[in-house]
């Protein structure tokens, strides 16, 4: 009898791969990326978005420079290119939103002498990552911190952990424009793993936090058009859609038919099939809901599901059959 594992593992990503996925909503589509190979776009009075179609970074410009924030290396150096379209003044500021290095692993195009703003926790993780290409912050704040120049303000804040510790909202009250890296998707459902975070419940908790400051434009760092605070709340019912029918999915697991196929001395098989079964019936009542709404509600609702079960699970205690304590 033949069994899975004499299906190889790139054969079943192959098949999982290739089968067709739902169309992109119009409301995921962002505008054509030009020759270049970026798109620029003044989002707000001196406020620029850019963007390669995946990736996205901002910078404004003031009396008295250049405020970058991010550099994703996708975009590279093509940030300075971009800048130089817009004004000859030089970067004067540079602001981490967080320590990845998918948004961030370009920073070291900017000018040494900029300084470099980051939370506390992210300083910490460049210090210990010690890469040449994300430089060490040289202003460092625990809660809040305002930069002043010229005619800009802009202020960063740390509301706890979330997708990352030390991930920071970027705000510019005056431009009302708002920047928050990896949390909100505009148009599309979080990346794979409720976008890979360290803490479900603060990601859940900073939709709110996000909608309380006053802004037009929001910047996530991700996908193919910027957003607005819609797209905060569209997200942030979808995370909510999400929870609850995962939190009943839990309890709603037919262990005894799930685990009569299963060996049970093999533990990890054991969990393997619950937490499965618990994801997997979150997304088929979540993919019917969502395919039109948001992009990749096909695509990444199933992993997403599991981070939400294991987030219920560990840091909300929603244990369901397993709630009972001998
Ligand atoms: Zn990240």
């Amino acid at each position: 009898m033949s069994t899975i594992t004499d299906i190889s593992y790139a054969e079943r990503a192959r098949l999982l791969r290739s089968a067709p996925t739902a169309p992109v909503p119009e409301n995921a589509r962002g505008p054509q990326i030009p020759e270049a190979g970026y798109v620029i776009d003044e989002i707000a009075d001196g406020v620029f978005w850019l963007s390669e179609g995946s990736y996205q970074s901002m910078f404004t410009v003031t009396d008295e420079g250049v405020i970058a924030m991010d550099a994703p290396p996708t975009l590279g150096n093509n940030i300075l290119r971009a800048i130089s379209r817009v004004t000859t003044k030089p970067v004067t500021h540079v602001i981490y939103s967080h320590h990845h290095s998918d948004h961030v692993g370009a920073m070291s195009i900017y000018p040494a002498e900029a300084p470099r703003y980051a939370q506390r926790f992210v300083a910490e993780r460049l210090r210990l990552l010690d890469d040449p290409q994300r430089p060490l912050a040289t202003v460092v704040f625990d809660d809040s911190v305002t930069i002043d120049a010229g005619d800009h303000s802009v202020q960063m804040d740390y509301p706890g952990p979330n997708h990352a510790e030390g991930n920071s909202f970027i705000h510019l009250p005056n431009q009302r424009v708002l920047m928050f890296v990896d949390v909100i998707f505009p148009g599309w459902v979080p990346f794979s793993n409720l976008s890979l975070s360290a803490f479900v419940p603060g990601v859940i908790r900073s939709h709110e936090q996000a909608l309380n400051y006053d802004f037009d434009s929001f910047v996530g760092g991700h996908v193919t058009r910027p957003g607005t605070p819609e797209d905060v709340r569209v997200q942030q019912e979808y995370l909510a859609d999400l929870r609850a029918t995962a939190e009943a999915a839990l309890s709603s697991v037919d262990l005894a038919t799930t685990m009569s196929v299963i060996d049970t001395s093999n533990v990890w098989a054991v969990f393997r099939a619950y937490l499965d079964s618990a994801a997997a019936a979150t997304t088929d009542a979540i993919v019917p809901r969502w395919k039109d709404r948001l992009g990749g509600a096909d695509v990444f609702t199933l992993p997403n599901a599991w981070a939400m079960v294991e987030s219920l699970r560990l840091d909300l205690n929603s244990l369901g059959p397993f709630a009972t304590v001998p």
